[in-house]
């Protein structure tokens, strides 16, 4: 039995949960806001502490990127954390994100540091209009970005860029080009200590308000090669041990790296069902020292976000090939609560399966299921 404890209390420690059981390993969550040990599952508090939560666990890692420096300071020292430090920063920081990118030599859209107004003018002139702005720390589903789209709005924008500067004397802006990307796709792979890398097939994403709502793994060989190529250099230049995500624009066929994210990620749900071994699993076999399991897809599948909604209807858990996932939070309005995934054994059959998913879901809530899936 391993006893493993993930930073962070929300569904990716849930779902670690579940998929560690199978394999003898037991996950408890740390609750970074409260101090509390819980129950993954149950929410149930065990403990409180970080210091009791490190003397109980064997390995530690985490589900988000957005932690404390003191919380990961504690645990780096304590041998047990994977992936690493720098890792989860150049997660939760835009800045170290970027550098890392390209000391990697790994491509990613051209971008400008802004701390004052003089930075923002010099990044008007280099990276050009349009261009979006975001937050170096704390960004996440879209929130902390603007769109700077002409000259005219420049003033307007600065003032919400230097209130965000304001409120926080460790935050910058990352301006970036605007990419006028066809799709977004994603890669969810994993690394062990022994620098063994499994790497799953791409999944395109479908993001609605800035917030994913649909993936689908894809099979394009030429595609796969060239983001598992970026991958493979992010992964070994971090000394990665864990899975990790790379988010990619797709221009013409070449691939930007967006973002990255240093943990489990959303658009690797889909391999709860849709592949040989989960993300979860993965990641946990990875920060456990054992070997990866396969990341081959066994049939076609696609994930649907729940946004907002406590329940669906009967007649979801009725089709063949759906699977609902609940992540047991109380609902609020934009909310992660959960996700479907759904699989068929080809891409007509799996289109025809979302489309019948997507009459049985209200429109309303799911307002991106029925346009992609007409898409597929
Ligand atoms: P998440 O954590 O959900 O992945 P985030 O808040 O970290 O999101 P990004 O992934 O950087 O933010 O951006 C959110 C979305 O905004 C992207 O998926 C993409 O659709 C769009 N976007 C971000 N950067 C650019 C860009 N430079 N050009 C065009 N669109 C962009
Ligand atoms: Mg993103």
């Amino acid at each position: 039995m391993k006893h493993v404890l993930v930073l962070g209390a929300g569904q990716l420690a849930r779902m670690m949960a579940l998929a560690g059981a199978p394999l003898n390993i037991k996950i408890s969550a740390f609750d970074v806001n409260s101090g509390n040990i819980v129950h993954p599952l149950t929410q149930q508090v065990l403990g409180n502490g970080l210091t009791t939560a490190i003397e109980h666990a064997d390995v530690i890692t985490a589900e988000f990127e957005h932690i404390p420096l003191d919380v990961l300071d504690v645990c780096e020292k304590s041998g047990k954390f994977f992936p690493t430090t720098q890792a989860i920063k150049a997660g939760g920081d835009r800045r170290i994100e970027k550098s890392l990118l390209d000391s990697a030599q790994v491509k990613n859209a051209k971008y400008a540091v802004i701390n004052n107004r003089d930075d923002f003018d010099a990044a008007i002139e280099y990276v050009g209009l349009p261009m979006v702005l975001k937050t170096a720390l704390g960004g996440y589903d879209g929130k902390g970005q603007w769109r700077l789209k002409s000259a005219e709005h420049v003033d307007a924008v600065w003032c919400e860029l230097a209130q965000a500067l304001q409120d926080n004397p460790n935050q910058s802006i990352v301006a970036e080009e605007f990419v006028p990307f066809q799709r977004e796709v994603s890669l969810v792979g994993a690394r062990n200590a022994s620098g063994d890398i499994a790497i799953y097939p791409l999944a395109e994403n479908v993001h609605t308000d800035g917030v994913l709502t649909l993936s689908t793994a894809i099979d394009e060989p030429a595609l796969q090669q060239q983001a598992a190529t970026m991958f493979e250099a992010v992964a070994n230049s971090l000394q990665y041990v864990g899975v990790l995500a790379l988010e990619f624009f797709d221009v013409n066929g070449e691939l930007l790296v967006n973002e990255i994210a240093p943990r489990v990620h959303n658009s690797g749900h889909w391999t709860q069902q849709g592949a040989e071994t989960c993300q979860f699993e993965n990641h946990l076999r990875a920060v456990c020292g054992m070997p990866l399991g396969s990341t081959q897809a066994i049939r076609a599948t696609s994930m649907v976000n729940i946004l907002g909604e406590d329940q669906v209807s009967d007649s979801v858990y009725a089709l063949t090939g759906c699977h609902v996932h609940w992540y047991g939070k109380e609902k609020r309005r934009g909310r992660k609560m959960g996700h479907i995934n759904v699989c068929a054994h080809d891409k007509a059959a799996l289109k025809e399966s979302l489309l019948e998913l997507s009459e049985l879901l209200d429109a309303q809530a799911f307002p991106a299921l029925k346009p992609a899936a007409l898409a597929l």
